[in-house]
């Protein structure tokens, strides 16, 4: 029997959880950030907060048996992935990023390598749909000439005036993202995620604003999966083979 280290905070990290059952040679466990209050109920056992930076993960690791880890974190989660990558390293566990494909760009965007220059590129008076998530807000706060919405899982303590919030769920529809954006809105800002949830991309593309899109952070060191299905295949390679 091998642990396998999970680390989550997406549904890839969901999907994958579901398939260890069919896997018997791993006993999994899934690790979450804890910035989530209410996080949705997980199928393997969980345990939530941050290891301590890399070394806090290889100690971590060398207490499991024959660990293998899955960094199935979100595309813009920098320095988990990094720390995931350097603490396999030291230990030598296999480790997997779990990465989904970019969106591809289109015509209507303008891309931007980070947040301080999403920031930049609006224009005074913009009326700007903030996607971006809850610690993402310090360029857009010093602002004070948008007017921002920020939509976020979890209510934001210590908003400026001039950022509303809306606190709302995925599955985000099209129809209520076409409502939503087309109440005056001039842009839109989002990270560029991947994955399905292109809602938001396609009313504002059909409601003509301008999408303003954060590059991704570089990826890690290979091994990477882009799919649940790659990440499977890895994984009951590695069972199999071993180390
Ligand atoms: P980050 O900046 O890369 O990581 C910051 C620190 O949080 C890490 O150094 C680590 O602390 C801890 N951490 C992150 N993911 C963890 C995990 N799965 N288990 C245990 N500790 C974890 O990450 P982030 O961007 O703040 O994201 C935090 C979590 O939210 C991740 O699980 C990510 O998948 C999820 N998420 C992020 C975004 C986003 O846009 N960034 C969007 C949706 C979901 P230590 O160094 O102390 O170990």
């Amino acid at each position: 029997m091998r642990d396998l280290l999970l680390l989550a905070g997406t549904a890839e990290a969901r999907a994958l959880a579901a398939e260890f059952a069919g896997i018997p040679e791993v006993r999994p466990l899934a690790s979450f950030a804890g910035v989530t209050a209410d996080p949705a109920a997980f199928s393997i056992p969980t345990r939530s907060g941050g290891f301590g930076g890399v070394e806090g993960l290889a100690a971590f690791l060398r207490t499991l048996e024959q660990p293998i880890l899955i960094d199935a974190t979100h595309p813009f989660a920098k320095q988990m992935q990094l720390n995931a990558a350097e603490a396999a390293a030291l230990t030598k566990a296999p480790r997997l990023r779990v990465l989904r494909p970019p969106w591809p760009s289109r015509p209507s965007w303008i891309a931007v390598p980070d947040l301080q220059a999403a920031a930049d590129a609006l224009p005074g008076g913009a009326r700007v749909l903030l996607t971006t998530g809850r610690k993402d807000i310090a360029p857009f706060a010093a602002r004070a000439d948008l007017d921002c919405t920020l939509r976020t899982i979890e209510p934001v303590p210590g908003l400026p005036p001039h950022i509303t919030p809306v606190i709302e769920r995925p599955p985000y529809r099209l129809a209520a993202e076409t409502r939503l954006l087309g109440q005056g809105f001039t842009h839109l800002v989002t990270k560029n995620a991947g994955g399905t949830g292109t809602a938001k991309l396609d009313a504002a593309e059909a409601l003509r604003l301008t999408t303003i899109v954060v590059s991704r952070p570089p990826p890690p060191p290979a091994p990477i999966a882009e799919t649940v299905g790659e990440a499977v295949a890895w994984l009951r390679q590695i069972v199999a083979n071993g180390p």
